[in-house]
């Protein structure tokens, strides 16, 4: 059972997003926040293919973490009155909440609009953080983890600017060398010399530690070949010397 209350609204846009991207939406992009109570929005496209046709279909979503209470269908109104101007193919109703039956049943009485509605609620959200562990502890881990995933989700160009944050916030040792890289100590994990290779997954994309630690000099001549790594949400792999980076 996930405790909503223990992320922000901000962080649950974000947490949609990321759901998203790992959803294979493509070209994710945030609306300017409208309406007075309303979050920040999403459009999305998403490839559909169905007896040899392949087309794109515009996804249009509302993320909204409501804690105390479900929407109602007064609250809804509003999202498919914002709908009905953005002429989706899809609207997403994304909530931390379960709908009562009578707003599912209002819900199926808009069936004449030109979209489809659907709903991604609390229990379906649970059901899918179940199978995105990585993105579960991001945003409920313990703090430890929080890190681990935000390091492994950023650019690998960025690491360095990341580590010096860390270090600024005064939690981490982090030591640059010229020729090296990135030597830092985060999480209780000393990278130097001998550093952690990463991949990317080539399933999902996510980044992780493929638990080889090698120092850049026996990098450049070691044989990297057909290396199979399993990725946190369980997608296995083979990786060649290119695929490697170090963290
Ligand atoms: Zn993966």
């Amino acid at each position: 059972m996930i405790d909503w209350n223990k992320i922000t609204d901000k962080e649950f846009e974000k947490l949609c997003y990321d759901i998203l991207a790992r959803s294979g939406f493509v070209n994710i992009q945030w609306l300017g926040r409208t309406g007075k109570d309303r979050g920040r929005d999403l459009i999305a496209q998403k490839v559909q293919t169905d007896l040899g046709q392949t087309w794109m279909e515009t996804w249009l979503i509302q993320c909204k973490r409501y804690v105390s209470r479900p929407p109602s269908p007064s609250d809804l109104n509003d999202t498919l009155a914002w709908a009905d101007a953005h002429k989706p193919d899809v609207l997403l109703i994304m909530v931390t909440n379960t709908l009562t039956a009578d707003t599912h049943d209002w819900l199926e009485k808009m069936k004449d609009k030109k979209y489809r509605i659907q709903v991604c609620d609390a229990k379906l959200l649970e059901t899918m953080l179940t199978d995105f562990k990585d993105i579960q502890k991001k945003y409920f881990g313990t703090r430890a983890e929080r890190e681990i995933s935000t390091a492994a989700t950023i650019p690998f160009s960025s690491a360095y600017v990341y580590a010096k944050e860390i270090r600024t916030r005064g939690e981490a040792t982090v030591v640059s060398g010229e020729t090296y890289g990135l030597y830092a100590l985060i999480n209780g994990v000393f990278y130097f010399g001998s550093s952690p290779l990463w991949v990317k997954c080539k399933t999902c994309g996510l980044r992780f530690n493929s638990g080889i630690s090698m120092d850049m000099e026996s990098f450049k001549t070691a044989v990297l070949k057909g290396n199979i790594h399993v990725c946190p949400n369980g997608h296995s792999n083979s990786y060649d010397k290119e695929d490697y980076m170090f963290f």
